[in-house]
């Protein structure tokens, strides 16, 4: 009930603005289209400190990327949705509430009303792994009501999904900031701010039997090709329990998260006679894509102006946040990315995690095909999860669908050439107040 009081008073707050009209009047033709193909600012604010000072740490640098997206364009009593994954269970690895609480202050400093917003059960135990009211500074709100039932429909028309139910939350604000764990992905290979948006955006009906489920759509095994013994041989082999078969129905399921594809391929090695079984790229691309198009409903209820990514690559598990579990970092922490771009601060944040590479001794021992070859080309998240969920792909397709481009400029903020030659106040320790 009090989500929907909440979502009661935020209706129908939703304004879409003009661009802003500085930008429009300003500019001739040759400009505009020189701004067609300029290149998106990534702020960059490293874990590595060229000083230790506070000055620069993390904690300064969240808050001059802050400075530098300029919320300036959020407007007074703007309702601003900052869409978070709060884990669920044990999965204490998702954003720091120590940052979340300073980007909720700068929220407020503009005049902006922030609240925060995810599925229903990762706010109802939220207090699990730290996030409330108090320690965030400011309501945590279900993003579909706490039934899971304040939606709105939007049509889809991609391969098997008609439509979606949307976050009745997100579709009434008039902000948003898309604040993301950046972490591996069994379905995609990384999980970012398309997948915060794609998955998190829509009800769990829709999340989980249409959003998981569109790869059901590309056929990868023919019926009449496989008897019923053939079918359970192919289930057997698989060593990571990613075939299903069904006697009744007779009918052979290829579960797309747990599918090592390129890395495995152990049931084709059976199937060579039958050749009943595919494992091809377009199974594991439907996934990818429709995450694009369902990010991008959800950034079409937002004026342009008015979206603003925060990617942090601190703590890379290999699965995402949903496992509910603590997991293992396979990245050195790497820091901070904002930017007003989808696109470009997901590649940017790739990007970044390729340059790190994978921890080896990190991978846990359940990952029985990783390719460490260094001669091959692949992304980390490829490595793990195999080079049919490249993790690049539902950037090519957010770009496709018009969510902006990949070309990005990375600009470092407090670097640690600039923050090495600053001179720091005397450092105090146990700042106010004190209590001796
Ligand atoms: S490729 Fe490997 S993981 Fe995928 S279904 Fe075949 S055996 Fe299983």
């Amino acid at each position: 009930m009090l989500a929907r009081h909440f979502a009661v008073l935020l209706r129908p707050a939703k304004k879409i603005l003009p661009t802003r009209f500085y930008f429009a009047l300003a500019l001739s033709k040759s400009e505009e289209e020189k701004n067609m193909v300029r290149k998106t600012e990534v702020y960059f604010g490293s874990i590595q400190q060229g000083r230790d000072a506070v000055f620069a740490a993390l904690g300064a640098k969240v808050d001059k990327i802050v400075e530098l997206l300029d919320f300036s364009t959020i407007e007074k009593r703007d309702k601003v949705a900052i869409k978070m994954h709060l884990g669920f269970q044990d999965g204490y690895q998702t954003v720091p509430v120590f940052f979340v609480r300073r980007i909720v202050s700068a929220v407020k400093q503009v005049g902006g009303w922030p609240f925060i917003t995810d599925n229903p059960t990762s706010v109802y135990n939220a207090v699990a792994r730290g996030y409330t009211q108090e320690t965030c500074g400011c309501p945590i709100v279900p993003a579909a009501g706490v039934k899971d039932g304040y939606t709105h429909s939007v049509s889809i028309g991609f391969k098997n999904v008609d439509k979606l139910e949307m976050s009745g939350v997100l579709h009434d604000a008039d902000a948003l900031i898309d604040l993301t764990h950046a972490k591996g992905h069994a379905c995609s290979g990384y999980g970012g701010a398309i997948k915060n948006l794609a998955l998190g955006g829509y009800s769990a009906k829709s999340r989980w039997n249409k959003i998981h489920g569109v790869e059901s759509s590309v056929t990868h095994w023919n019926p009449e090709k496989c008897t019923p013994e053939h079918a359970s041989e192919l289930v057997k082999t698989c060593p990571y329990n990613a075939l299903k078969y069904d006697v009744k129905k007779h009918k052979l399921s290829l579960l797309l998260f747990a599918c090592r594809n390129q890395l495995c391929l152990e049931c084709l090695k059976i199937d060579k006679e039958a050749k009943s079984l595919q494992i091809k790229p377009e199974f594991f691309a439907a996934f990818q894509e429709l995450m694009a198009i369902a990010s991008k409903h959800v950034l079409d209820t937002f004026d342009k102006n008015k979206q603003f990514f925060l990617n942090f690559i601190l703590q890379v598990t290999p699965h995402c946040d949903c496992m509910g579990m603590a997991q293992p970092n396979i990245v050195a922490d790497i820091g901070v990315l904002g930017s007003r771009g989808i696109v470009a601060i997901e590649t940017a944040t790739l990007d970044l995690i390729a340059k790190a590479g994978l921890i080896e001794q990190a991978i846990p021992p359940y990952f029985k095909h990783v390719n460490l070859d260094p001669n091959v080309d692949l992304h980390p998240f490829e490595r793990l999860w195999g080079p049919m969920k490249d993790p690049y792909l539902a950037i090519k397709f957010a770009e496709k669908h018009g969510l902006g481009s990949r070309k990005y400029e990375l600009i470092e903020t407090l670097s640690c050439k600039e923050t090495a030659k600053m001179e720091p106040p005397k450092h105090a320790y146990e700042r106010q107040p004190s209590f001796y």
